[in-house]
């Protein structure tokens, strides 16, 4: 079978709102765990803690075809409260983490979302919002280029491709033109042309079961095309490999694909990415307060857990026995470990 592009019709609705059975995370892993292969090899331990990743919710005006969140419009019920994320400052406070990463969903539609950046801004702290780009044009998002550059937030805007038809595969018709709209309004606030406090990062997924291509030359590939094409600058790019989950795995499993990309992912296993594997220096705390070792573990329901086997939870946060634990792995962690690796950060190796 050849391994394609993103085809067929795209779900305009989450997996739960569907009831397929793939919102189970249980059905997820076994269907991971069906496969014929080879196990994920290495036993992961934590590094000094550096990032606290906060998934405010799954709240998001796009159904995107790769969301590894199944996140969506519909996604109304889960949402960080005001109490959880006072309890996430608290053992915030508790770290050396220089780094909060926020996201979701679209995380900018949580009603605390500003709060929270505001009381990791006095704490010092660096902080990133993951954002899908078209929520900035929607009504209450719209002042957030300003708000976000008086801050020093930066901002990680998930755009598939600099290429329209790319980009509209995978996230809906339209979707570029929106993307372009909401770069240009982030170049006006001085995002995306080189000031450490006003940094734009574009991230990239594959259209389809392949890996992602090499981070560098797309990188300069991406600045030429936005640049002649559109006029917009920003500052780097980070390339994703799509993750064998939720979504994804939804259509893998539809268009007959999920076997063939998952022996790309184990063929491509590169244990040069090891070592920077975003779960070694991440804690991901889920819109409920669940505590996982990445934001890939906490949609497939992986908890962290001490280790008497408790799921590690925000409102009894133990640093020192959280950095005691072993990382949570399954076959889905080959989706970090192919190529040049995939983090948050982009590629790894
Ligand atoms: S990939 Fe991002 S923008 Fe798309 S549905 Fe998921 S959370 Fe929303
Ligand atoms: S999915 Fe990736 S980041 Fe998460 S535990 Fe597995 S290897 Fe680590």
């Amino acid at each position: 079978m050849e391994v394609r592009e993103l085809t067929g019709p795209r779900a305009t609705t989450s997996l739960a709102s569907r009831h397929s059975p793939l919102a189970s995370t249980r059905e997820q892993l076994q269907a991971l765990r069906r496969l014929e292969l080879k196990e994920f090899p290495v036993r992961l331990r934590p590094a000094a803690l550096e990032i606290f990743q906060i998934n405010v919710g799954k709240l998001c005006n796009m159904t995107c075809r790769h969301c590894h969140v199944d996140a969506g419009p519909d996604r109304t019920a889960e949402m960080m409260s005001r109490e959880t994320v006072e309890a996430c400052l608290a053992a915030l406070d508790r770290t050396r983490a220089k780094t909060v990463d926020i996201t979701g969903g679209a995380p900018e539609l949580n009603p605390h979302f500003r709060y929270l950046v505001d009381a990791c801004i006095e704490r010092d702290k660096h902080v990133m919002d993951r954002c899908n780009l078209t929520v900035l044009l929607t009504g209450p998002c719209r002042d957030l280029p300003e708000w976000f550059a008086a801050r020093g937030v930066e901002i990680v805007c998930s755009l598939p491709h600099y290429r329209k038809r790319n980009t509209d595969i995978q996230r809906g018709d339209g979707t570029f033109e929106k993307s372009i709209e909401a770069l240009r309004r982030l170049n006006a606030a001085g995002y995306g042309q080189g000031n450490p406090r006003r940094r734009l990062t574009l991230m990239h997924n594959p259209v389809g079961a392949f890996l992602a291509g090499d981070q560098p030359s797309m990188e300069r590939e991406w600045k030429e095309g936005l640049a002649a094409n559109h006029g917009v600058t920003f500052d780097a790019l980070i390339a994703l490999n799509n993750m064998p989950i939720s979504r994804f795995l939804e259509w893998l499993q539809s268009s007959g694909n999920l076997e063939r990309y998952m022996e790309v992912l184990v063929n491509a296993y590169n244990p040069a990415t090891v070592q920077g594997l975003m779960c070694r220096n991440t804690l991901s705390i889920g819109w409920d307060g669940r505590i996982y070792d990445c934001d890939f573990n906490q949609m497939l329901e992986l908890d962290a857990r001490y280790a008497d086997g408790r799921a590690a939870h925000i409102r009894d946060f133990d640093p020192a026995r959280l950095a005691a634990r072993s990382i949570v792995t399954a076959r889905h962690c080959f989706g970090c470990t192919a190529g040049a690796g995939s983090s948050c950060g982009g590629a790894i190796a």
